[in-house]
């Protein structure tokens, strides 16, 4: 009997009938899940698209190998950085020419809150989030240290919640949509609407939710947005990630990255540099095409489906997990830190625990891989493309017995010697 089938009467159990009537079942197919595995930390990185291989073959062996320096034009590489942007923007609420796939979620962070400072020269205090992923605050450490009057507020440091930092002095809010520890939803709209009425720029990290929870870019008046696409999009260890800038900002738009794929002329090779007129601006130098291939892949696989599909799925399938393991939590003094309101839920449940970096490798060691996050935090990320109903109850059964059978104390001490990630 497989672990998906413990827990029923008749031999069906209620996970294999929902994943039956699942209406995005067929999805499934189009991504490579490894034998054994039930995969929980595609909020971390997705699995490799199928199409990807043959994508990547051609990409190496007709466009690279034969094609050479003309497939620049001819295999479209050049235009990727657009062709791609677009139809990613498509999937976050962003009307064409407003989004680049380029970069890192880094560097983009880094060139948003320049553009967004330089939009706002009579103000001079960033806004972010004290329990941001720390790139995001790195960066901004270094975009203030580029300019002595710059100052860095946090929430949970400076003020308990992000809206009582922001006033007259406030250039830019640098916010995640979805928070990567916790999971928790942000009202985007909402925010913008507060960050606007104090005459800031809001920019919007969609990492944890681009591709799993339906945003509206555009809708909601996003300024400026970044993400990645090796997370719920599925593109590839490292793959490029995105910048967004609404197009009524693009005329005043500057960052300090000048390079020559965001010049308005970069085959004119100029003395001096002039801007590109739209979005093109905030490009730097030349990407990485063979990672900028598979992103293909990545967004054919969910683009033919409605976001809002995805996001009914993915609260169904995390609202199981959480029904299954709760008793068990509660039991055992762990927590389950995930908001239980749809609304203020991402695509993740998140669970602290004392012993939790035990349980992950126990659970791990049977094939439902989740991942932890120091000091005591079990992430379980829930993508509705590619997991079903039965995998979230196997994986919950699997959950409640390392929690119930004590095998998470045993694995503490010999393995807490060892963490890397
Ligand atoms: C994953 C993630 C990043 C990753 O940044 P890279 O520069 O692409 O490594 C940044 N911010 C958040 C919120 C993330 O979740």
């Amino acid at each position: 009997m497989s672990l998906a089938s413990l827990g029923s009467a008749g031999g069906v159990s209620d996970g294999e009938r929902r994943d039956a009537a699942d209406p995005l079942r067929h999805l499934r197919a189009r991504f490579h899940l490894p034998e054994g595995t039930i995969y929980l930390a595609g909020n971390s990185l997705g699995p490799a698209p199928v199409a990807a291989f043959a994508d990547m073959e051609t990409a190496l062996r007709r466009e690279w190998a034969e094609g050479l320096v003309r497939s620049w034009n001819d295999a479209g590489w050049f235009a990727l950085v657009g062709s791609l942007g677009d139809r990613l923007g498509r999937l976050v609420g962003a009307g064409p020419g407003q989004t680049v796939v380029c970069d890192s979620v880094s560097v983009n962070v880094y060139k948003a809150l320049h553009a967004a400072l330089a939009l706002r020269p009579d103000r001079n205090v960033i806004v972010a989030e004290g329990g941001s992923f720390p790139t995001d605050l790195y960066v901004a450490e270094g975009v203030a240290a580029t300019r002595p009057d710059i100052e860095l507020k946090l929430e949970g440091v400076d003020a308990e919640k992000i809206e009582d930092l922001i006033d007259e002095r406030t250039a830019v809010v640098l916010v995640n949509h979805v928070d990567y520890k916790t999971g928790e939803l942000r009202d985007m709209a909402a925010l913008n609407r507060l960050i606007h009425a104090r005459g800031a720029i809001a920019v919007w990290d969609l990492c944890h939710s681009a591709g799993v929870v339906p945003v509206d870019l555009d809708g909601a008046g996003a300024d400026l947005a970044v993400g990645c696409t090796y997370k719920y999009l599925n593109c590839g260890p490292g793959a490029p990630a995105f910048i967004y800038a609404g197009s009524r900002h693009h005329e005043a738009l500057s960052q300090p990255l000048s390079g020559w794929w965001g010049h308005a002329a970069p085959f004119a090779f100029e003395r001096g540099y002039r801007p590109a007129g739209g979005i093109q601006r905030l490009l730097c130098g030349t990407q990485p095409i063979l990672s900028m291939r598979v992103v293909d892949a990545g967004l054919a696989a969910i683009e033919d489906v409605e976001m809002s599909a995805l996001r009914a799925k993915s609260l169904a399938l995390t609202d199981l997990f959480m029904d299954l393991v709760e008793p068990v939590c509660r039991a055992h003094g762990a927590s389950i830190v995930t908001p239980r309101a749809h609304a203020a839920r991402g695509s993740q449940v998140s669970i602290t625990f004392e012993h939790g970096f035990a349980v992950v490798q126990a659970l791990i060691a049977r094939g439902v891989v989740g991942d932890f996050r120091a000091p005591d935090m079990m992430r379980f990320g829930f993508a509705p493309a590619y997991l079903g109903y039965a995998d979230v109850q196997a994986a919950a059964e699997a959950f409640n017995e390392v929690m119930t059978s004590g095998r998470s104390e045993e694995h503490t001490s010999e393995l807490q010697s060892r963490i890397t990630i």
